[in-house]
C-alpha cells in the first residue's frame, strides 16, 4: 500500500512542494510560556504550551490513585513516538501538518489532543525509484526545516538529547528525524554522513527490499533470499556508531539482525516492530531478538498496525468499530473539548459501555508491551505507532488523539506510574541520551 501511494504521488513531488502551507496553527508566540507542571487546567490551549520540565525525573510518583488519575498522568508524562509517516501525505498529497486533517491519522492538532510531546518522523523514499533517492530525501528535510523556521514558537526540530530536553521545557511540539530504508544513501558513506549532518538520528538499514547494506525481513522470509549485512553494511553500522546515530532494525532480515548485534557497540533500536511469538509476521521480533536488543541497552517501539499485533485481525471489522468510536468521540469533543481529561474520561466511558467482540482490541497492543516487559524488563519498550504509513490500526486507537487510552490500559494492567512513564517516553529518552547526547 505504501509503495502504491508513494508511486502515485512521487511524480508530482518536485512540482507540488508548494501544497504545504506551513502556516501556524494559531498557537504561536507563546513558546516560553511555562505552565505549572500538573494539568490542573486541562484546556487544550494550555496543554499545547505545557512545559514538561518537572517531569524529566522519571523516578517521581505524583499520583496516588492512578485509577482515578490515569489521564492526568498521561498528559503529565513525556510521550514520545518513534515512527510516523505523516510527512508523505503532507509533502505529496496536500495534508497540512498544523491542521486537523480529516484524512490523516496524525497531525499537530491530533498529537496535541493525544498528549504527544515528541514525534520521530520517518524520512522515507519509495524504493522503486531507481535514482535520486538521496536528492529526494534532502528535499524532504528542506521542507521540514522550512516548516520549523516558519513555526519557531510552537515547533522544535531537534537533533540531540540536549536540544530535546531544552525544548521540553518550552512546551513546543518536538520533532526528531529518523530515516527508513538504507537504499536512500545509495551505497555511499558520504551520503550517510550528510544525513547525519542534516539531523537524521536513526537509519532503518532496510525497508522491505534488500539493498547495498543488507537483506530485508521480507526478502529473507517471503523470497528465500540469503544474506545478512554486506561488507558495506558492516562499515555503515560501525560509522553510525562513531557518528552517534541509532541503528534501526525494523524491517531488517534476521541474519542481518544478528550481524548488527555482532558489529554494533551501541544500543540497537527497532523503531516500529512487535513480538513474533504473539503475532508471527516477518516484521516482528523473535524472543531472542528482543532479548538481544535489551542486552544492547536498546529500545523497541510498539507498532499499532493490526497485522503486526493480531494474527486473526480483520481490517473491515476494525474500521467498523473505529467509525463507531470516532463518531462518539467527535460528539464528546464538541461538548468537552476544552477539558482534555474530562473528554478522555467520557470517551473511555463510551468505549467500556459499548464493548465489542469484533475487530482487534487495544488489549492486544498491551499484551505485546507486557511480553517484552516479562521477557526483557521494563526498560526497553515504547511507542512506534507507524501512523499514516497506510496502516489500519486497532479498534480504540483509531488516530493520534487516542494515546491516552494506552496509558489507561497500562494502569488497568497494574503498571505503576514510574513504569508507565518509561513506556510512554522515558525508555527512548534514555537511549537517545546515550547515543545522541
Ligand atoms: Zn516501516
Amino acid at each position: 500500500m505504501k509503495k502504491v501511494l508513494l508511486t502515485l504521488f512521487t511524480g508530482i513531488l518536485f512540482i507540488n512542494f508548494a501544497c504545504f502551507s506551513g502556516k501556524s496553527g494559531g498557537n504561536d508566540g507563546n513558546g516560553n510560556n511555562n505552565k505549572p507542571e500538573t494539568l490542573n487546567s486541562t484546556k487544550l490551549n494550555d496543554s499545547i504550551n505545557q512545559s514538561k520540565k518537572d517531569t524529566l525525573m522519571l523516578a517521581q510518583n505524583k499520583f496516588s490513585d492512578l485509577n482515578k488519575d490515569a489521564f492526568k498522568l498521561h498528559y503529565d508524562a513525556i510521550v514520545i513516538d518513534t515512527h510516523n509517516d505523516i510527512l508523505m501525505p503532507v509533502f505529496l498529497q496536500g495534508a497540512e501538518l498544523d491542521k486537523d486533517n480529516p484524512g490523516t491519522q496524525s497531525d499537530l492538532v491530533k498529537w496535541k489532543e493525544g498528549g504527544l510531546d515528541c514525534q520521530m518522523f520517518s524520512i522515507y523514499v519509495p524504493e522503486r525509484y531507481k535514482t535520486n533517492h538521496f536528492n529526494y530525501v534532502m528535499k524532504l528535510i528542506d521542507k521540514l526545516e522550512s516548516f520549523q523556521s516558519e513555526n519557531t514558537g510552537t515547533f522544535a526540530l531537534c537533533s540531540n538529547y540536549r536540544e530535546l530536553e531544552s525544548a521540553l521545557k518550552t512546551g513546543k511540539f518536538i520533532a526528531l528525524m529518523g530515516a527508513e530504508g538504507g537504499n536512500m544513501i545509495e551505497g555511499s558513506m558520504e551520503n550517510l554522513e550528510t544525513l547525519y549532518s542534516r539531523g537524521v538520528r536513526y537509519l532503518g538499514l532496510t525497508w522491505n527490499t534488500s539493498n547495498a547494506i543488507g537483506t530485508s525481513a521480507r526478502d529473507e522470509t517471503e523470497r528465500g533470499k540469503q544474506g545478512g549485512l554486506t561488507e558495506f553494511g558492516i562499515d555503515v553500522v560501525k560509522r553510525m556508531n562513531e557518528l552517534g546515530m541509532l541503528v534501526d532494525v525494523s524491517h531488517l532480515g534476521e541474519t542481518a539482525f544478528w550481524d548488527v548485534v555482532k558489529t554494533s557497540n551501541a544500543p540497537i533500536i527497532a523503531s516500529h516492530s512487535n513480538c513474533y511469538s504473539l503475532c508471527p509476521n516477518y516484521r516482528n521480533l523473535t524472543d531472542d531478538q528482543i532479548k538481544a536488543i535489551a542486552k544492547s541497552g536498546g529500545y523497541i517501539g510498539i507498532n499499532f498496525f493490526y497485522k503486526f499485533l493480531d494474527p486473526n485481525g480483520n481490517p473491515g471489522a476494525i474500521k467498523n468499530v473505529q467509525a463507531k468510536y470516532r463518531n462518539a468521540a467527535d460528539k464528546l469533543m464538541s461538548e468537552y473539548g476544552d477539558d482534555l481529561i474530562l473528554f478522555n474520561e467520557k470517551r473511555y466511558e463510551f468505549i467500556t459501555e459499548n464493548p465489542t467482540e469484533n475487530g482487534t482490541s487495544v488489549d492486544i497492543l498491551i499484551d505485546h508491551i507486557d511480553h517484552i516487559v516479562k521477557l526483557a524488563g521494563i526498560d526497553y519498550v515504547g511507542l512506534g505507532s507507524d501512523f499514516d504509513g497506510s496502516i489500519v490500526t486497532i479498534n480504540e486507537i483509531y488516530d493520534a488523539t487516542c494515546y491516552p487510552i494506552i496509558t489507561k490500559k497500562l494502569v488497568e494492567r497494574g503498571y505503576c506510574e514510574q513504569d508507565i512513564r518509561k513506556i510512554l517516553g522515558g525508555n527512548f529518552m534514555r537511549v537517545f541520551k546515550q547515543v545522541c547526547p
